[in-house]
């Protein structure tokens, strides 16, 4: 059996998403976004433990589809908290960048944003970041894109992408949650999946029985991914995995044992 990938993102590289001294993330050589603010201009809640904010950034900048911010916060004291947030806005969707940001409850920032945050605050980001974890437009496909949890929030900007573009690569996203009511984007997705252009969503509930009748209710596994991978009908030149530490060695060690080379998957490891 071979090996998970030792192909790494920037973020998992350089930005464990801890606070840090500057120039913890970003591309090896890559010049440095400079810190700005930007405003919250509206806060929509996905699920029960995760919410949108979007954010205007006073200097506006372009990004690419899996790309992340920086986000800082400065207490009182001068105490700065710094942590890594992938865009999940397509980079048609205009100047206004959407994060989507799970809350964990004993966490120091994510709180923040869930008790505290609100529309007309400014905060501190930079970016856009990482120069490995993204999908290059002249990719002919097909893709494959599996997420955990919050880990879908770089793919649903790959997702948005290719329909922003009107693109016809064929796609299989493959995302893992614990609950139906834990799916990130849900109507949304589906709603890109009835249309039927060559976007496949699959999802896999770990916790709950599947509610749709080709997904599933249980972890990634190898039988999992060559049956979604079956309706690209090729195999994918290109294979993305993003979500914690555990769901990413799991997914992408899956996708080994289906067949996909090491050289085409790439991992984005939030951390814990
Ligand atoms: C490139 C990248 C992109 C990301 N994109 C997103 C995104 O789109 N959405 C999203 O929700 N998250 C994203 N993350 C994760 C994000 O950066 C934060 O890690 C996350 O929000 C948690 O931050 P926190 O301050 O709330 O929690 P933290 O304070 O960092 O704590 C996180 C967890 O670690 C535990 N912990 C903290 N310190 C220790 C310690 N010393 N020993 C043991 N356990 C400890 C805590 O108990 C908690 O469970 C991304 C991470 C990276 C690297």
């Amino acid at each position: 059996m071979s090996e998970v990938p030792s192909v790494q993102s920037p973020g998992q590289t350089e930005s464990p998403g801890q606070t840090g001294s500057p120039g913890q993330t970003g591309a090896p050589g890559q010049t440095q976004s400079p810190w700005q603010t930007a405003r919250i201009v509206r806060v929509e809640k996905r699920t029960p433990r995760v919410t949108s904010f979007f954010f205007e950034p006073s200097r506006p900048f372009a990004y690419r589809a899996g790309q992340h911010v920086d986000v800082r916060l400065t207490a009182p004291d001068g105490y700065q908290a710094r942590r890594a947030y992938s865009i999940a806005s397509a980079p048609e969707a205009g100047p206004v960048i959407e994060l989507a940001i799970e809350r964990l409850e004993d966490g120091e920032v994510s709180p923040f944003f869930h008790e505290v945050a609100a529309v007309g605050d400014e905060i501190e980001l930079r970016g856009p970041l990482g120069g490995h974890f993204i999908w290059p437009d002249d990719d002919e496909g097909p893709l494959l894109l599996v997420g955990g949890g919050s880990g879908v929030v770089p793919l649903m900007s790959m997702v948005r992408h290719r329909a922003a573009r009107r693109s016809t690569v064929p796609v299989v996203l493959v995302f893992s949650a614990r609950v139906w009511d834990e799916v990130i984007f849900r109507d949304e997705l589906i709603g890109l999946d009835d249309r039927g252009n060559g976007f496949n969503l699959v999802l896999t509930l770990t916790r709950e029985a599947a509610r749709r009748p080709a997904d599933y209710s249980r972890r990634v596994d190898v039988a999992m991914m060559v049956r979604s991978m079956a309706r690209l009908r090729r195999p994918p030149g290109l294979a993305f995995v993003c979500g914690s530490n555990a769901f990413v060695s799991a997914a992408a060690q899956a996708l080994i044992d289906a067949g996909v080379p090491a050289d085409v998957i790439r991992t984005e490891r939030y951390g814990v």
